[in-house]
């Protein structure tokens, strides 16, 4: 499909096609046996890590590429495009994990941790969910109290993406429970220290070449230079500060519904009844062009959002706008090509049932459509 990238700079050009490339020959080819058998190919992380890739937007001082909002948005739009799973696995570790530490870690935890997070050899999971605190923060009740110069942490996580193979988590956990979100901090706990196991691996729906865990805290005690940023306040200044995650939903709905687009394109114009091509009845062709129109228009609406971001603009509302709109019509693109596949869609080997799957959570995930509405109202005076 033609695509609007006039704004485009000639290396931002270049790295879509090299991602693209990358894509087609790493991750598409694996995307439905990771699926089936819920398994993260760990083995990209080095590869993306030599490339480059995993360093985007990060100092050259960890060991980074440098590169801006944009460039991760064109990113995640083309991992998501080979396979939702695999792109959030991915995330979860650059854009919470590493940009966590590197935003405010001590210089010795980023020395530490960073560079070879960074060349795919360390792999980090951000532990903020709980079973009582999803949409509400403020209600996490992981303790995390200080005894000398070591924090002690309680508590259990669920829901976590990369929780059976990261080397390192950022874990949210209270050290003033009465302050609710105003009492959240980070702490970076590795995956060796006395006190942590993973409960559980969890099985999903959808996303399934990502791997969750519901992890558990028990008397784990890591030394206080683990805290990562200010007490008390960590978490509200990752909120503020890691505005990354909508931007970067919006450009794996993207991604998921380019896929599902260009599917049902091409199937259209060999899928023969009544003696000609499916696409040739306006019906299907009608809804063919809707499809194609609203991925543009996600798009659009993601890259103007990291646009803004990178030129220091103000982009709250157009995050939330960019993430609310692509989740929503990903979920309606690919229901449009499951249903312009007919049966052939609904069968196992087929992608489309894939990303019937996939596409939903990014509805939920990084605050739901529910919060975004809510924080475009607010944004816009209500
Ligand atoms: C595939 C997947 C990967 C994940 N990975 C991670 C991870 O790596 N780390 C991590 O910490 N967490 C992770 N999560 C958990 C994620 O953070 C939560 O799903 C998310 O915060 C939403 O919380 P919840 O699912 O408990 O839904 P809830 O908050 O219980 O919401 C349920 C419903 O109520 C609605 N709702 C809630 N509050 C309001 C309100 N004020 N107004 C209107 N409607 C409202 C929501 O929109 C939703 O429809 C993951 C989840 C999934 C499914």
């Amino acid at each position: 499909m033609a695509e609007p990238d006039f704004y485009l700079s000639d290396a931002q050009r270049e790295l879509q096609r090299a991602l693209r490339a990358f894509t087609a020959k790493e991750i598409t080819p694996i995307a439905a046996k990771c699926d089936a058998e819920e398994r993260f190919p760990v083995e990209l992380f080095p590869k993306l890590g030599a490339l480059g890739y995993l360093g985007l937007r990060f100092p050259a001082a960890v060991g980074g590429a440098g590169g801006s909002n944009l460039d991760y948005a064109i990113l995640c739009e083309e991992l998501a495009y080979g396979s939702a799973g695999i792109a959030l696995g991915f995330y979860v570790h650059m854009a919470l994990a590493c940009a966590a530490l590197e935003a405010f870690g001590s210089e010795t935890v980023k020395a530490r941790w960073l560079p070879p997070a960074i060349r795919g050899e360390k792999i980090g999971a951000w532990a903020f969910a709980e079973a009582g605190a999803g949409s509400d923060a403020g209600s996490v009740a992981t303790r995390a109290v200080r005894d000398g110069d070591a924090y002690v942490l309680n508590g259990a996580k669920l829901f976590i993406t990369n929780g059976p193979i990261a080397d390192f988590l950022v874990v949210v956990a209270s050290t003033a429970p009465e302050q609710r979100l105003k009492g959240l901090s980070l702490f970076l706990v590795e995956r060796d220290r006395p006190g942590f196991r993973v409960a559980a691996s969890l099985s999903k729906l959808g996303v399934r070449a990502s791997e969750m865990a519901e992890l558990v805290f028990e008397d784990c005690r890591v030394p206080s230079e683990n805290l990562i940023g200010r007490e008390n306040r960590g978490f509200l200044d990752a909120l503020r500060t890691l505005t990354l995650g909508r931007i970067a939903s919006a450009a794996f709905a993207t991604g998921i519904a380019r896929a599902a687009c260009e599917a049902t394109l091409a199937y259209a114009g060999t899928r023969v009844q009544f003696g000609q091509p499916i696409g040739s009845f306006q019906a299907v062709r009608f809804g063919i062009a809707d499809m194609a129109l609203q991925v543009e228009a996600a798009r659009l609406l993601c890259h103007r959002a990291a646009i803004a971001a990178d030129r220091g603009l103000p982009h709250g509302r157009e995050a939330s706008m960019a993430k609310l709109y692509a989740t929503e019509v990903c979920t309606r693109v690919v229901e449009r090509a499951l249903h312009y596949h007919g049966a052939a869609g609904f069968m196992s080997e087929s992608p489309i049932q894939r990303f019937y799957r996939d596409c939903k959570v990014f509805e939920l995930g990084e605050g739901s459509s529910e919060l975004q509405r809510d924080m475009i109202a607010r944004e816009l005076g209500l």
